[in-house]
């Protein structure tokens, strides 16, 4: 469980979008972590993740956890940035999931989330959105 005021801390960094690129192995985290899950390393160069991306694959998830039944269906994406990096993010402003396809361009926008796969609990963070 992370705190709120953790969340707050992690605000500006999520804000920007920014990702830790490994300096052992080059491999790049986002959200950034301690440790290189490929090479162990702990060195990291702060890089800044372009937001046009496309989408790789996706689900959309009809049974919410508790908290984002109001988000029902919930589409969530693996998306591949301009730069190759690749990340899991929810896809907003879609009415209907059907419209999804994969390969479609999409944009990263800083949005009011309440679902985040591997850093926990946070309230703000980056969705898709179709990028029109
Ligand atoms: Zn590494």
């Amino acid at each position: 469980m992370i705190s709120p005021a953790r969340s707050w801390r992690e605000f500006p960094q999520r804000y920007r979008l920014e990702a830790a690129k490994c300096a052992g192995c080059g491999k790049v985290l986002y959200p950034p972590r301690v440790k290189c899950p490929a090479c162990a390393g702990t060195a990291f160069e702060t890089i800044v993740l372009p937001r046009e991306g496309k989408v790789v694959t996706f689900t959309v998830v009809r049974v919410p956890p508790a908290g984002f039944t109001e988000q029902s269906p919930l589409p969530i994406a693996l998306v591949e940035l301009a730069d190759g990096v690749r990340v899991m993010v929810q896809i907003g402003d879609v009415a209907d999931p059907a419209e999804l396809e994969i390969g479609m361009p999409v944009r990263l926008e800083f949005r009011r989330i309440s679902w985040d796969g591997e850093a926990g609990l946070i309230f703000y963070g980056h969705k898709a959105v179709i990028a029109r």
